[in-house]
């Protein structure tokens, strides 16, 4: 039995290990550089980089990789040997040199750059990211680095987030100097994301091109039975499953990741994993790293874990709730309600910064988890709408209420609610009763944003959050800072931007019919694919909420927004010409196998006994044979139809054609391969069926 006090933290050159292997002034030195955002001397970067080495061998490591987040989704590594022949080349020494570690320069021209290479040379940086502790992992110590181009222009996921990180940590504090916080010299913001995943067992993964082209069935009947009995939530965890979930806590706690609760999920097969909260940038690097140990982990089990956010009709898809917060430096979370009035104040103020971002940046919310493969589940009632709203419970809606309109709170004591005066009245933080279908709800001290999808880096949201939420806390600090009365020009504030956004909170169900219509009347946006969606991220309020705080540059959005329009209709395309290669190359055949083997059982029978009864061999034979013939029409019609997509130049008109007519070319072609397959005897069918795909493990 692995003890988790032991191994945890066990593969990483974190705090502790740097005070104890780092002479003393080269540590404060590393510190403070940090600290203040500052460049490595070289002194310190070759000292800091020798006792890693010294660190990572003594741990087994051969290698070294800058790890970086291209735009790809996952992480990128390219490994280099510490050995270094000396002498006459016959013997060899290990090096790691303060160069090596702070800068790399691999080939970035096979990484998605959305038009950014074409303008710059195709070297690309990686430079170290000192936030986030070196870890080892398959025997190489792994520098988590930022990846830019030759420009300068950010080339990955994690470079934006750095500067989002920055520009909240900058405007936070304005605002806190107001309230007369002095302790506090940053703010950083905290996620803890929850991570939904299917087991399913590899025989069977092995035998679906689909699962293995494109991540999720293109093809599937349901099962007899669903997720509608209900019995697999929290439900007893199967050995194989526990045995698979030991093994991955026992590598997360090694890398220092925090993986807190699992247990089962809504659909079978379905789990998750949720870890304690940390830092965005190092949930960021985490949740990465939790997504690739879960594959690998799977893999010793025999098992391979999928990771797409649909990837079965039918029964419920795989999301990400990123948990959001802010905090002090001194540790203080700035969306819990305090228990003076000042501090009361300050929550208040906070949250407004909140909802008036969410409602004015509803856009980018909406992008910043919109992909091909999360379409499948937003607005597909197992997941919140494309419609983005706030949920902050009937107490503090109540108590913004009374605000807003100066009256009186149900609370008897006090007649008026006064900012800066009275202490809020206690409002249940209970978490039980929230509301499970809200996109964006306050659970108590923090925000879930529940829409992301199972194989997104939580990067691109979290840029989002931080730098919307950091836009209005700069208006808010410039309307305070310049007010001759900070308590009255504090409670103007507070009652103005309820007024104006409170549109966007809604309490009750946002999966219903009627939640659709009068978020239409209060003029909230409703982007319901990817492609519709797309187009606002470069709408000029985004443009300038980016540059302003110097997250991305115009260019930087522009080729981030070809990357994600590219990126949406070459995962159809492939889906599409994988669908096809099923039709023509699997389910028809076996519907002909089928068929001839109906043929064969009918002459049979009328051979042996001119009056036996073949009724139901001719019934299933006419019946596959329309079938057949269907599918045979759905699937030169689909091709037809991938090839005029494939035609279209204008990447925004690629990705709609993709969307409005190879998808729904696919649909069409599925529906049909369906209902085939329950008519065929299992032995014929080419592929694993849902049974077994969902109940196999
Ligand atoms: P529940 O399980 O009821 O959703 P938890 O309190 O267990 O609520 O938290 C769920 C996730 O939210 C966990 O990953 C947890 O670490 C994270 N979390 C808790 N507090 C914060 C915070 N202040 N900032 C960010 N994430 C948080
Ligand atoms: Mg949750």
């Amino acid at each position: 039995m692995s003890n988790p006090t032991e191994i945890f933290g066990s593969m990483v050159f974190n705090d502790e290990v740097m005070r104890e292997k780092l002479p003393k002034e080269i540590y404060k030195a590393l510190k403070k550089n940090i600290k203040e955002n500052q460049p490595l001397d070289r002194n310190v970067a070759n000292a800091v980089a020798t006792a890693m080495k010294d660190w990572a061998v003594q741990k087994g490591a051969t290698h070294f990789t800058h790890w970086f987040q291209p735009m790809t989704g996952i992480t990128a590594e390219k490994h280099d040997s510490f050995i270094s022949p000396t002498g006459d080349g016959s013997q060899i020494i290990l090096e790691f040199s303060g160069k090596e570690l702070i800068k790399g320069e691999p080939d970035a021209s096979s990484f998605p750059s959305g038009g950014l290479r074409a303008t710059f040379e195709a070297r690309g940086y990686t430079a170290w990211d000192p936030t986030s502790y070196a870890f080892i992992k398959d025997n190489t110590l792994c520098i988590p680095t930022a990846f830019c181009s030759y420009g300068g222009e950010a080339l990955d996921k994690k470079t934006p987030l750095l500067r989002s990180m920055e520009a909240i940590n900058e405007q936070a504090m304005r605002v806190l100097k107001l309230f007369g916080n002095t302790d506090a010299s940053s703010v950083y913001t905290t996620v803890g994301p929850e991570q939904e995943y299917f087991l399913v067992d590899k025989k069977y993964y092995d035998e679906r091109k689909d699962l293995i082209y494109t991540g999720r069935t293109l093809f599937g009947a349901m099962p007899p039975k669903g997720q509608e009995m209900e019995d697999h939530y929290f439900g007893v965890i199967k050995s194989r499953v526990k045995a698979f979930m030991k093994d991955l806590n026992d590598e997360l706690w090694k890398l220092g990741v925090l993986a807190k609760t699992e247990h089962n999920e809504v659909a079978p097969a379905q789990h998750e994993l949720a870890p304690i909260f940390s830092t965005t940038n190092i949930a960021t690097d985490h949740n990465q790293l939790t997504m690739e140990i879960m594959k690998k982990v799977a893999a010793n089990h025999g098992l391979v874990c999928l990771l797409h956010e649909k990837p079965f009709d039918g029964v419920n898809g795989s999301g990400k709730h990123n948990n959001w917060s802010m905090c002090t430096d001194t540790g203080v979370n700035l969306l819990e309600p305090g228990k003076t009035p000042y501090e009361n104040a300050q929550f208040l103020l906070f949250l407004c910064a909140v909802i008036k971002a969410v409602d004015e940046y509803q856009d980018l919310l909406r992008i910043s988890v919109a992909s091909a493969g999360n379409d499948h589940r937003l607005g597909a009632n197992e997941a919140p709408p494309a419609i983005v709203s706030m949920f902050i419970g009937e107490e503090l809606a109540a108590i913004l209420d009374a605000i807003e309109g100066g009256s009186q709170y149900r609370n008897k004591e006090r007649s008026r609610m006064e900012i800066g005066v009275h202490v809020l009245p206690t409002f249940r933080k209970d978490t039980t009763d929230r509301n499970r279908t809200s996109p964006f709800a306050c659970t108590g001290n923090k925000f879930e944003f529940r829409r992301l999808g199972s194989t997104f880096s939580i990067s691109g949201p979290n840029i989002v959050l931080n730098t919307a939420v950091a836009e209005e806390l700069r208006q808010f600090a410039d309307t305070l800072e310049g007010a001759d009365d900070f308590k009255a020009a504090l409670n103007e504030l507070i009652k103005k931007t309820i007024r104006e956004h409170k549109r966007i909170i809604f309490n009750g169900n946002n999966y219903s019919d009627e939640w659709v219509k009068e978020a239409e009347s209060r003029g909230l946006l409703n982007l319901r694919s990817t492609p519709e969606a797309l187009p606002y991220f470069t709408a000029e309020k985004n443009v300038e909420l980016f540059t302003r705080h110097k997250v991305f540059t115009t260019t930087e959005m522009h080729s981030r927004l070809e990357i994600l329009l590219e990126n949406y209709s070459k995962t159809i395309n492939i889906e599409a010409k994988t669908a096809l290669e099923m039709i023509r190359k699997d389910i028809t055949p076996a519907i002909t196998a089928y068929s001839k083997s109906l043929a064969d059982a009918i002459i049979a029978k009328k051979a042996a006994c001119a009056a036996a009864s073949t009724a139901v061999e001719e019934t299933l034979l006419t019946k596959l044979s329309k079938l057949g013939e269907e599918l045979y029409a759905a699937g030169e019609k689909l091709a037809s139809a991938i090839e005029a997509a494939n035609a279209v130049t204008d990447e925004q008109a690629k990705a709609n054609t993709f969307h409005d007519s190879v998808l729904a070319r696919m649909d069409e072609a599925r529906a049909i391969a369906d209902s085939a397959e329950v008519l065929i005897d299992e032995s014929y069918w080419p592929f694993p069926t849902y049974g077994k795909l969902l109940y196999g493990v």
